[in-house]
């Protein structure tokens, strides 16, 4: 048995004085039960609690961590960068060079800026959205999460097309009146939103592969529709690649549906391990933007050279190292052996390059929110505690996906199938 005394002592303590205990809600294990591990260091694909155990994570950090935990090389880029100044709240040469680094990796990017989270650049894509094209409505899909600004934080109620519902208290009912709610996979449904509200959208916004609530994988046809449709109607469409970005390749999600988007909003990767998000796409779009046009858009640490140090960092490694080739490869391993393990049981590994998860329900993998069975939570929060048992940390939640990164190897693979196996017998 893991003794994990420490991390509840201390988790004990914060719920005092942090709502939840946590500076974000999934990481109270609400979904699994039990006390979170209170982390203290890590290094590579392993993280070490405050009682002293090491375990192999697979969550890093949700997305950023593409080279590992403590890389050297972003550890360097930031205390070198930091011994220079943290931020000046001016235009500095790092931020340059990131941007002309990214605009020219991902389609379609003709300019970008930054800000300091993933819900700070969708919510600007949006209003930037809304300002070009004078129009207020909004579209999304169930199931994708594009981080909480309040017009975001609108899910589907069932049902083919339905018009919004806030899913957090505190978000106006007027706001999320002007989200409509699409369900992915079914076109004929945003085809018939389109036919009726076609002149009213202004954007249409979807995570290329979902991989908020499940790793919802979506056809082809299904991308190209969402190209036309939008292009018809003169509405914009902008793909959410704040997982998918600069970890699927160098051009996200976007150059693997060989479709580019008019906007696109990304976040983790992009950020080396810092806070950074970033949002971007066709220069007429983002000459609205101040200090040029009338979409105001602005933050204080927005582009501070110490995050843009450690995003150039890990785009940098990716490149020297065959960065991406690798991951695909490691994702073919663990696919190799976890895929059959759950095939015994019917159960399906939906895997995307490094970015993974088990599908544990009967049956070919679902493609939206609502085929997903509830049922599946349970068996996944014994694999969780399991798992956590012999030594390694997988997403506390069944709807969240897994993370490989290039500090795994195919021993770490081996671990975690043979941990799984056992558990599955
Ligand atoms: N969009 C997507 C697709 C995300 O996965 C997330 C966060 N997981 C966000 C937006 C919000 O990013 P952040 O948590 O940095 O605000």
């Amino acid at each position: 048995m893991i003794t994990t005394t420490r991390s509840e002592e201390l988790f004990e303590r914060a719920r005092k004085v942090i709502p939840g205990g946590v500076s974000s809600p999934v990481r109270a294990f609400g979904a699994v039960g039990g006390t979170p591990l209170v982390l203290e260091s890590a290094s590579g694909a392993e993280v070490t609690d405050v009682d002293g155990n090491t375990f192999l994570d697979f969550v890093g950090s949700w997305g950023p961590l593409i080279l590992g935990h403590a890389h050297p090389r972003i550890v360097q880029a930031v205390a070198e960068t930091a011994a220079r100044g943290t931020t000046f709240g001016a235009p500095c040469p790092l931020e340059l060079q990131l941007a002309e680094r990214v605009t020219g990796m991902y389609p379609g990017l003709d300019q970008v800026r930054f800000v300091s989270s993933g819900t700070e650049a969708t919510m600007s894509a949006i209003r930037l959205a809304r300002g070009a094209t004078g129009r207020e409505l909004i579209v999304k899909f169930a199931g994708c999460y594009h981080g909480h600004a309040d017009h975001l934080l609108v899910s589907a109620g069932s049902g083919l097309v339905t018009f919004g519902e806030p899913s957090s208290a505190g978000v106006p009912a007027a706001f999320a009146e002007l989200t409509l709610v699409c369900d992915l996979d079914d076109i004929a449904g945003v085809e018939q939103l389109f036919a009726k509200r076609g002149s009213e959208i202004a954007c249409v916004i979807i995570e290329p592969i979902p991989a908020n609530n499940g790793l919802l994988v979506q056809r082809t046809e299904f991308h190209e529709r969402l190209r036309s449709l939008t292009t018809e109607h003169g509405a914009l469409l902008i793909y959410d690649e704040v997982i998918n970005g600069f970890r699927l390749g160098r051009g996200g999600a976007a150059e693997r549906f060989g479709i580019t988007p008019d906007l696109a909003t990304f976040g983790k990767v992009i950020g080396g391990g810092l806070p950074v998000g970033a949002f971007g796409g066709r220069r007429d779009l983002m000459q609205q933007l101040a200090p040029n046009g009338p979409v105001y858009q602005a933050g204080t640490l927005s582009g501070n050279p110490v995050a843009m140090a450690a995003g150039l960092a890990a785009l940098d490694v990716l490149e020297e190292e065959d960065g991406w080739k690798r991951l695909e490869a490691l994702g073919a391993g663990l696919e190799e052996r976890v895929a059959p393990l759950l095939a015994k049981r019917d159960w399906t590994l939906v895997r995307q390059g490094s970015i993974f998860w088990m599908s544990l329900q009967a049956g070919a993998a679902p493609r939206r929110a609502d085929a997903i069975d509830a049922g599946a939570a349970d068996t996944y929060r014994e694999i969780f505690h399991g798992l956590q048992q012999a030594g390694i940390c997988i997403a506390p939640s069944a709807y969240e996906v897994g993370f490989l990164s290039l500090a795994h190897t195919e021993a770490h693979l081996d671990r975690f199938a043979s941990a799984l196996s056992g558990l599955l017998a």
